[in-house]
């Protein structure tokens, strides 16, 4: 412990480390899904959100509901020449990105012999190639300031196979390996990337791949030790952390937050 921190009231040491306060965070899909409970963590820690997504109504009600802290820009993340000026509009609007949250994704539930070329290179586009594309425009801008922190959201899938979602797999894969890479180059420069892997978290994405079905819905908690669904929050709260002053020594990471699954079905 460091004198600094003896003098430090334990409230104040807590405020200090887990607080945003001042800092700005873009939540791509943040209108939605997990992406609404990660802006909603974020707003309470503090920070100011920036939430994306391709429907304004979405959008717009989102950050009606979520308060002054929060501001949108629609925008189709798979129409990749477009992301520079995003982020471009975002920090002339906004001020400095301090968290980039690289949330939208799709799902697409077929066997791998179904899965055509134009399905595979969708699912690529929106939950990998638009994730990088992001991660180096906001990167290069942190990179410069030297401070950032940048955080994907995986899956499970990226741990372990799961029958018919062979795009979304191999999407949330490659991010863990580009996490690792980014972090490489990255480190040097004070900017932190790390990842989430949900577990199986109650969402409208989550519902419609169960397609309804109640045995694969308890073959999914079969799976899970806490036998629980988790909720969206449960992934906004751990983004806060990797976010927070509390995860300045975190960096190349992927955490599981999945009630056990990470153990092995
Ligand atoms: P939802 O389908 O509920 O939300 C997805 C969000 O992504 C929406 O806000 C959507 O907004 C946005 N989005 C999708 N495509 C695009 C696009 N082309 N451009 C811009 N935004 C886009 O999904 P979840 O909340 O469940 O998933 C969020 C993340 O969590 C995803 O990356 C998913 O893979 C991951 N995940 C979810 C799990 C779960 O259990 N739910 C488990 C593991 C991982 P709009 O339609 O307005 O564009």
């Amino acid at each position: 412990m460091t004198i600094e921190n003896e003098l430090t009231a334990p409230q104040n040491l807590l405020q200090q480390n887990f607080s945003l306060n001042g800092q700005l965070a873009v939540v791509t899909g943040g209108g939605s899904g997990i992406g609404f409970y990660i802006s909603q963590c974020m707003v309470a820690a503090g920070a100011r959100v920036v939430i994306t997504g391709r429907r304004e109504d979405v959008l717009k009600a989102t950050a009606e509901t979520l308060g002054d802290q929060v501001s949108y820009f629609v925008n189709d993340i798979t129409k990749l020449s477009t992301i520079p000026d995003l982020v471009a509009a975002i920090e002339e609007a906004h001020g400095p990105i301090d968290i980039l949250v690289n949330n939208a994704g799709i799902n697409m539930k077929k066997h791998a012999v179904e899965v055509t070329d134009e399905d595979f290179d969708r699912v690529i586009q929106t939950n990998l190639h638009a994730v990088f594309s992001m991660t180096r425009e906001v990167g290069k801008r942190m990179v410069e300031r030297k401070r950032g922190s940048v955080i994907m959201i995986t899956s499970m899938a990226a741990l372990y196979g799961i029958d018919r979602v062979v795009a979304y797999t191999a999407s949330k894969s490659a991010i863990g390996g580009m996490v690792k890479a980014l972090t490489t180059e990255f480190s040097p420069y004070n900017v932190r990337v790390n990842a989430i892997a949900p577990g199986f978290i109650e969402t409208p994405m989550m519902l419609t791949a169960m397609n309804g079905d109640p045995s694969r819905r308890d073959k999914a908690m079969d799976r899970t030790p806490m036998a629980t669904w988790g909720k969206p929050d449960d992934i906004g709260w751990a983004a806060v952390f990797l976010a927070s002053p509390a995860a300045k020594f975190i960096t190349g990471v992927s955490l599981p937050v999945d009630g056990g699954n990470s153990i092995g079905f």
